[in-house]
């Protein structure tokens, strides 16, 4: 689940990092109001940010700066009036601008290929890292925390000293590496960037500078959604993809791929192993989709009207082993599904396991492509979504 810049924030401040203060607001009158609000606090310059679930607002125009309350009001209405990268801003955050001087990046993410938290800075702040990977990859640095111990203070000054970083800032730099790693792992997020992370003037404190986390963007675990219930909040379900959203409702895990056969497994092992046999049979898969352990008639509904909605898919493959399942259940469900289908799609169905028999009968009567065995199933799928002879 990705959370918008503004709740980002606050989780960071949760975790002590050092965050501007600000406030959201969805129409140009309460950002006015928010902006008075932070002109009275000592502020000369607010920033306005639109909040959505993409990177390179600032390009787009979504990140603007306004020296007073009024010309706050008439950037968030042009904000609030903008489409970035096909997502409308409903809403755009308001604090008081920075004066920056420097800016870094900074992210802590799991790295698959590692099994681990890699954590990646660069002094080539403000960019998009993919853009300083491709222009000079040097000039990002990298460390892998530790598993159990998270980012040792050693690793977080090694780094801060690879981006240029000495006294007071490297301090606060190696702090502020070590929260994000904390975040990892205590949040439970698979990406906590900073970008920038900037550098400011400080005249009160020694060294006079300090570093400042003026953009947060945070993708937080899913399947680790349970352990964190106050989480649930920050959950955009307006920004989220309406069919994600009927899945993620019904318990079906779904994960669209840009094949042609929409595949309907029980267990994600079973899901994984179709995929791999209708690629192996010369299909390509339109989707991951597990329904679940003890799936009735309404979930397999819900997941045809899912796989249904791609428009991509030109066959369906069922592929059903019954243990806590029960096949005629499937089946019914399969049988419903059809009746209400808006789109007519080839489908092939193997069910196995408790109440196969049952299940048989039924998709026998409703006159359903079967299967047995799951290569005949795969092989019957990809000839359909060929459009050749059953
Ligand atoms: P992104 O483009 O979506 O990554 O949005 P950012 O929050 O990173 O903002 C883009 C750019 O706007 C930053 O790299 C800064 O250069 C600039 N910016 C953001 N916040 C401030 C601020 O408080 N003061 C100033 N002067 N510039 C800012
Ligand atoms: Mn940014």
């Amino acid at each position: 689940m990705k959370i918008h810049e503004a709740e980002a924030r606050e989780l960071l401040s949760r975790f002590g990092l050092p965050v501007p203060d600000g406030a959201t607001a969805t129409t140009p009158a309460a950002a006015r109001a928010a902006a008075e609000r932070l002109f009275a606090a000592g502020a000369t310059q607010v920033v306005i940010k639109a909040q959505v679930l993409v990177g390179g607002r600032g390009k787009a125009g979504g990140v603007k700066l306004a020296a007073s309350a009024a010309e706050a009001e008439s950037v968030a209405a042009a904000i609030l009036a903008l489409t970035i990268k096909d997502l409308p801003v409903r809403r755009v955050l308001i604090a008081p601008a920075a004066e920056i001087t420097r800016e870094i990046y900074l992210s802590a993410l799991i790295d698959r290929a590692s099994r681990g938290i890699l954590v990646m800075a660069s002094a080539a702040g403000g960019m998009e890292i993919e853009e300083v990977a491709a222009k000079d990859p040097t000039a990002i640095v990298r460390e892998m925390a530790h598993p159990q111990a998270g980012l040792l203070p050693f690793q977080a000054r090694r780094l801060g000293l690879h981006i240029g970083l000495r006294g007071e800032l490297l301090r606060q730099f190696a702090a502020i590496a070590t929260g994000l790693v904390r975040i990892a792992r205590e949040a439970d997020a698979d990406l906590v960037e900073v970008n920038p992370l900037a550098v400011v003037p400080a005249p009160e404190i020694p060294g006079g500078e300090r570093l400042v986390c003026l953009d947060a963007k945070v993708t937080l675990d899913d399947s680790a959604l349970d352990r964190h219930p106050d989480f649930s909040a920050w959950r955009d379900e307006e920004s989220e993809d309406p069919i994600d959203r009927e899945a993620r409702e019904m318990g079906i895990s779904y994960i669209r791929l840009d094949g042609s056969i929409g595949c309907m497994v029980n267990g994600a092992g079973l899901a994984m192993t179709t995929l791999d046999l209708v690629t192996r049979a010369g299909g390509t898969p339109a989707n991951f989709l597990d329904i679940g352990g003890g799936a009735r008639a309404d979930k397999v509904a819900a997941a045809m009207r899912i796989i249904l909605a791609d428009a991509g898919v030109k066959a369906i493959l069922v592929n059903i082993f019954g243990g806590i399942t029960r096949g005629d259940e499937v089946a019914k469900g399969l049988i419903e599904a059809r009746a209400q289908q808006e789109r007519v799609v080839p489908m092939v169905v193997r069910i196995v396991g408790t109440n196969a028999t049952e299940a048989a009968t039924l998709l026998k009567a409703a006159a359903f492509e079967t299967a047995t065995s799951l290569d005949e199933a795969a092989e019957k799928a990809v000839a359909l979504a060929a459009g050749g002879a059953k």
